[in-house]
């Protein structure tokens, strides 16, 4: 290798465009108006290969951008961050390594049994070849239980990326999709809700047509925000009509956590 070689910059696709340096789509997709920065049941982690950081089609940030406890720490084979050890040891959560069923552990393989602790969700965040060497790699995630989806959805709403398999979902979906299985539809819907806004935002970008302000996902969004900036005024102690909005009164006792 000759050291004085002119190292040529890796540009990226579309590096051109101006971004929103929070949600990294162009500036006129942008969706952090949409953000609901809230508190989901459960706690989640993700560990992000560093090829996934800078990626607008990441939607491993979308789940922090709707629970704000979310945390982000970048994969390491041999040099997990000391914080994400101490989440390990926190007796406030019963943390559960995401990530598909396979012989040789079965014995790591559990349910989710409900109980009062708090769930920590750990995803790997990364293409499907990523997370397995993340998940087979990493000597200090070999204890850790490991729980699956129960039953995939048939395909994935996300056609940013193709899927290497069927029935494979993005990290936002499979984040929804645990909220589900816990019992937190509520979460489960906001994720969803923003993820649909995202796709669409990005997709409007990449093909230069303008954004589709009608959709559904958005009106239930505002609503939300909405609510929680009523709360912020009015005080966490006043009691909300809930009447027009579509969600449950655990969803309003949610939404007063909304910051
Ligand atoms: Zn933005």
């Amino acid at each position: 290798m000759n050291p004085v070689a002119p190292v040529k910059p890796f540009i990226a696709r579309g590096s051109r465009i101006e971004r929103c340096p929070r949600c990294l789509l162009g500036q006129r997709a942008c969706i952090c108006e949409y953000k609901i920065a809230g508190q989901a049941e459960a706690c989640f982690v993700l560990l992000m290969h560093h090829n996934e950081r800078f990626k607008p089609t990441n939607t491993g940030r979308l789940i922090a951008d709707c629970f704000s406890d979310t945390k982000i720490f970048e994969w390491s084979r041999t040099e997990p961050a000391p914080e994400f050890l101490q989440l390990l040891q926190d007796v406030r959560y019963q943390p559960y390594l995401v990530f598909p069923e396979g012989d040789d552990y079965q014995h790591r393989m559990v349910t989710y049994d409900g109980s009062q602790k708090r769930p920590l969700f750990i995803l790997l965040d990364g293409t499907w070849r990523q997370a397995r060497r993340m998940f087979r790699h990493s000597s200090y995630l070999q204890g850790l239980p490991v729980i699956t989806l129960p039953e995939l959805p048939s395909s994935s709403r996300y056609h940013l990326r193709k899927a290497v398999e069927p029935g494979q979902l993005c990290t936002a979906e499979v984040a929804a999709e645990l909220l589900a299985m816990i019992g937190d539809g509520v979460g489960a819907e906001v994720l969803m809700a923003y993820f649909e806004v995202f796709n669409e935002h990005y997709r409007a970008a990449r093909l230069s047509r303008p954004l589709n302000e009608e959709m559904p996902a958005k009106g239930f969004l505002k609503q939300l925000l909405e609510l929680a900036s009523d709360v912020e005024h009015k005080g966490h102690g006043t009691i909300i009509d809930q009447a027009d909005l579509h969600v449950s009164p655990e969803a309003a006792a949610g939404d007063a956590r909304v910051q």
